[in-house]
């Protein structure tokens, strides 16, 4: 059970990688990007298309941070139901963000069908699946907001979420049939291929050490050379480091881990997801489900399985698994990875003001796909147009989070202990 290899299967899967080579002589662009992920390379490949030179330096390889590791669930939105947004900024500027963030999944299908980028996209949906009654409930709230914004999503009673998913396991689903799924990590470098084709220079191995603004100029130290842009752009999100000035993202970090089974055998396919939904649960400490490509089912749930409490993570993923599907009770997991989120107290991503012509993206709170690929394009367009109306949240001065390390342990602690103790592993 504990002896599952770890090894992140979007990097055994991947089809074509971007090719990339460390930063190593000095260099002057339109625009300077810290950070190789979804935001980054997003903002890359369109500040490329507008004609701009553009160069992004990523510390270890292009998708190594949040990009490289996530489910692949492809999200109209964010965690928070559309009310929560609007209380939290406004309506005015809450409903921009939902009607935004709503367009998320087709802008990524569309980058992902104009660039020819393969990356195992499916848009067939997603299912947030109720886990329990309660979980129902918080459903059918969610499905009563949504519904009155127009969104076209479907709340299936048990019998077909039953159905869909090949699990007796579920009260219940909301299905969204603007979302889909991704292999991220070939996303990620798709991303980057694209905007390498359009004329950006990706440089991984390149780690940003220091920054300064002198004479209208950021100057960024890497590799013992120097980067000058008038513009720079930040999307380093959880994945932050080397770098503690001029700013710091301020956000709790919180590790979430998958376990991929060997592909299925056709039968089994039939059978379990048929439709190819990706998954989501209810659970207050949450956990997914998916298929890729080949067929493999990938559980996921909230924990470090790369930390002390892997053993704990996976037994639980173990359990999970029997008990969703008593089929696979025997079917070997083949990889198990993890990766960190960077979370804010609102759940709501932050654009900051950090400096002349430049800002930082960070915060998406577990959901960076499609709210990666829109605020690093629009972040591009904000800065080299100097549009920040461009931007689908206004740039703020500041953002703080208060007792980071505490609100990590506790958690880790949780997950752990829910995996842990769980009596009936379905919650
Ligand atoms: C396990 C997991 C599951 C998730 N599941 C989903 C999901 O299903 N759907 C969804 O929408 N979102 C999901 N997310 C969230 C999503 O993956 C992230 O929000 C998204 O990847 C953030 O992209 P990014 O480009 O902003 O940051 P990242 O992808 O984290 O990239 C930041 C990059 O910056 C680099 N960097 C850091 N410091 C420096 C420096 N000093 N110099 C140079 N480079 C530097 C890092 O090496 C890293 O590659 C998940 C996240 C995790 C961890």
């Amino acid at each position: 059970m504990t002896s599952t290899p770890v090894s992140n299967l979007w990097q055994v899967s991947i089809a074509q990688r971007a090719e990339t080579k460390p930063f190593s002589k000095d260099q002057t662009v339109d625009l300077a990007i810290i950070g190789g992920g979804f935001t980054g390379c997003a903002a890359a490949l369109e500040a490329a298309r507008l004609g701009a030179s553009v160069t992004v330096l990523e510390a270890e390889t292009i998708g190594h941070g949040g990009s490289g590791r996530n489910v692949g669930l492809v999200n109209a939105g964010l965690w928070l139901p559309p009310n929560e947004i609007t209380e939290a900024l406004g309506e005015d500027v809450g409903r921009r963000l939902i009607d935004t963030l709503a367009d998320g999944p087709a802008r990524v299908f569309d980058i992902i069908a104009r660039e020819g980028i393969d990356c195992e996209a499916t848009r067939s949906g997603t299912l947030h699946l109720a886990h329990a009654p309660s979980g129902l409930k918080d459903l059918k709230n969610r499905f009563r907001q949504g519904n009155q914004l127009g969104a076209p999503i479907q709340l299936l009673d048990a019998t077909e979420a039953r159905r869909r998913t090949g699990s007796e396991a579920f009260h219940g689903a909301l299905f969204d049939p603007r979302a889909g799924t991704i292999q991220p990590l070939a996303y990620c470098h798709g991303l980057a291929r694209a905007a390498i084709a359009s004329g950006a220079t990706l440089h991984d191995q390149s780690a940003v050490t220091a920054i300064r603004h002198q004479d209208d100029t950021w100057h960024l130290s890497c590799n013992g050379h120097t980067l000058r842009a008038r513009r720079l752009l930040l999307a380093t999100n959880a994945y932050h480091a080397a770098l503690s000035a001029p700013f710091r993202p301020a956000y709790v970090p919180v590790h979430y881990s998958q376990f991929a089974t060997a592909p299925l055998p056709e039968d089994l396919r039939a059978r379990i997801l048929p439709g190819g939904e990706g998954c989501w649960d209810t659970a207050l400490v949450m956990s997914s489900i998916r298929i890729d490509a080949a067929g493999r089912l990938i559980v996921g749930g909230m924990g470090d399985s790369d930390g002390p409490g892997r053993p704990v993570h996976a037994a639980w993923a173990r359990r999970k698994l029997r008990a969703l599907y008593p089929e696979l009770a025997d079917v070997p997991f083949e990889h198990a990875w993890s990766g960190r989120i960077a979370m804010t107290s609102d759940h709501i991503p932050k654009v900051l003001s950090i400096g002349p012509r430049a800002f930082a993206v960070f915060g998406y709170s577990g959901r960076g796909i499609s709210p990666g690929t829109v605020f690093g394009t629009a972040a591009a367009e904000a800065l080299l147009q100097e549009r920040p109306e461009a931007l689908p949240l206004p740039p703020q001065a500041a953002h703080s989070e208060t007792l980071t390390g505490l609100k990590q342990a506790y958690y880790e602690f949780g997950a752990t202990l829910t995996h842990a103790i769980r009596p009936s592993p379905l919650g």
